[in-house]
């Protein structure tokens, strides 16, 4: 264990959530030496009104290991069905273990004001889970001993760069992913059965597009002027997650950073 690279974990709580805020942050710290994990949260089990659900959930796995293969992440499988992502008892267990799987210094996760409950209960989750990964009585499903790493926390915009109530989030933390935009493009092209599906039902009617406009926002908001391409995060308080305040993100990828 000792000798083994630093992780970063990004989760969201759909597959494509990371391709859309995080993929770009995920692909420059795995360059860095970060060894990166990927997970959705919730099956997708809703994701087609025409399709068995069984038949919508393997197609949505398959994309999503597919996106995750392009970076060469670790992927880990759902644990839940859609709108079944609650702040509960079982979840919590569930996703601590993963944590201590994991062992991530840093974890991508979503924004805790966002459209979606699913986005904002994972983040809910993940804090938590991440919480109380040293906690030696809290027992974890599947059971996993505690780990003491620091782990440091970032949440990633909200989806199109604002909340439910339409305001627009402006990040902390900007990183030009400029130079990884064809990656980022590349993953997200992966899900393919997302375009026509949130064509019918929510008239995003070019995915890829979409995912392009809000990367470009995110750069246009950023400080000075950089490239045309940017993430936003907005880092979560290190009390309980890490001895002493630091920001591993920013000094991994260095001038890529601006601050607020
Ligand atoms: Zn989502």
């Amino acid at each position: 264990m000792a000798n083994r690279s630093p992780a970063v974990f990004a989760v969201g709580a759909h597959p494509d959530d990371i391709e859309f805020n995080m993929a770009g942050t995920l692909t420059l710290l795995a360059r860095a030496g970060f060894e990166p994990h990927m997970m959705n949260v919730a099956r997708s089990n809703l994701d087609s009104n025409e399709l068995p659900e069984e038949d919508i959930t393997g197609i949505r796995r398959r994309e999503a290991e597919r996106a995750a293969s392009v970076i060469q992440a670790v992927y880990h499988p759902p644990i839940v069905d859609d709108l079944m992502i609650f702040y509960e008892d079982r979840l919590l267990r569930q996703m601590t273990a993963i944590i201590r799987d994991i062992r991530p210094t840093i974890v991508l996760l979503p924004s805790l004001t966002d459209y979606m409950e699913d986005h904002t209960n994972t983040a809910r989750l993940v804090i938590t889970a991440c919480f109380s990964r040293a906690m030696r009585h809290y027992r974890t499903d599947p059971p996993r001993a505690p780990t003491d790493q620091d782990v440091y926390l970032y949440h990633a915009q909200p989806h199109l760069n604002r909340d439910g109530m339409r305001t627009l989030v402006v990040p902390d933390l900007f990183v030009d992913i400029s130079d990884v935009m064809d990656v980022k493009l590349n993953m997200l092209g992966c899900h393919e059965s997302q375009r026509q599906w949130l064509d019918e039902t929510q008239g995003l009617d070019d995915y890829l597009e979409s995912m392009r406009q809000a990367s470009a926002e995110v750069a246009r908001l950023s400080p000075a002027p950089a490239g045309a391409y940017a993430e936003g995060f907005r880092q979560h308080s290190h009390v309980g997650f890490s001895a002493r305040d630091a920001n591993p993100l920013a000094q991994t990828l260095g001038d890529r950073v601006q601050r607020r």
